[in-house]
């Protein structure tokens, strides 16, 4: 489950930065227009105005403007009442650089960040400086190649890739990168998951139609009494869910499916208690129904 949920998280990321470079979507500053799949997108009404009617011109900022954008803003709670938040969990970008940072944090220091508490062996000798140097590629160079790329959605990308080879990046474009750099290290350093858990908008959109979503983590009711209390399941949430924990549904799971494998791998696929399920619960229980006794 892991090594699907990287590789749509890497493919997406992947569209994201491409986007631009493959004209699947960029903005047109020359022509004040966007650029849709290859085909300039605007509402061209500056060339028509003269020859359409009132009701045409309406109707044109009705259909290219009004319904794309609505469409637009109805994605994240439309994802989050069929998926929970499954678009964080299998697919955000900066949720799937997050993890990177988590990884990186637990190699070097032993801790998920500079906040939790120390709880894992960390790499040794020649591991150790491979990770230390991945960081340093991660916290300084990352950023500036997703910034150049990101770059191309608002200025024409052979544009920018000409200033950069020519060593002469306009001051906007080196404005942006230090902007983006900041951005970054900030959220790598202090906020990583807590920002997707409090702060991020899409994040907060699936949060609140999640309720709603048939999609959930649940427990196997009947096998409560194996549980062997090892905590493997809290450990692996990066979110702070809490697995096991007493809440109707914890909102907070983006459904990574993290705790089903750690508690697979405690008691073996066949007596694992955790499992993403889809539809109306029949023999499970919704995490927070589980007995008192049994924890
Ligand atoms: S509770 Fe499990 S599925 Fe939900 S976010 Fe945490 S690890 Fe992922
Ligand atoms: S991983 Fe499974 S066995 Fe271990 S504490 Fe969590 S639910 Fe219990």
């Amino acid at each position: 489950m892991n090594a699907a949920r990287r590789t749509t998280q890497t493919a997406f990321f992947a569209l994201l930065l491409l986007a631009p470079q493959l004209e699947l979507l960029r903005y047109d500053p020359e022509g004040h227009h966007l650029i849709v799949l290859g085909r300039p997108y605007g509402l061209g009404l500056a060339e028509a105005l003269g020859s359409l009617s009132a009701s045409e011109v309406a109707g044109t900022i009705l259909l290219k403007a009004i319904l794309p954008w609505l469409a637009v803003l109805a994605l994240f709670p439309l994802l989050g009442f069929f998926l929970g938040r499954a678009f964080c969990g299998w697919l955000c970008p900066e949720g799937a650089l997050f993890e990177l940072y988590d990884h990186l944090s637990l190699r070097l220091l032993g801790r998920r960040d500079f906040f939790s508490p120390r709880r894992v062996g960390r790499a040794r000798g020649p591991r150790w400086l491979l990770c230390a140097a991945g960081a340093l590629l991660v916290l300084f160079a990352l950023p500036v190649g997703v910034g150049l790329l990101l770059a191309g959605y608002f200025v024409p990308p052979q544009e920018v890739w000409a200033q950069v080879l020519q060593g002469t990046p306009s001051r906007g474009l080196l404005a942006a990168l230090a902007l983006l750099w900041l951005y970054m290290l900030v959220m790598g350093l202090l906020l990583r998951h807590r920002f997707c858990r409090w702060v991020c908008a899409p994040g907060l959109m699936q949060m609140l139609f999640g309720w709603l979503s048939p999609m959930s983590l649940r427990v196997q009711f009947q096998g409560l009494r194996h549980c062997t209390d090892c905590r493997r399941c809290e450990e692996v949430c990066f979110m702070e869910a809490r697995p096991r924990g007493r809440r109707e549904k914890d909102i907070s799971c983006i459904n990574c499916g993290l705790c089903v494998q750690a508690c697979k791998r405690e008691l073996g696929p066949r007596g694992a208690l955790l499992r993403l399920g889809f539809g109306q619960p029949r023999e499970d229980a919704m995490i927070s129904k589980k007995p008192k006794e049994v924890f």
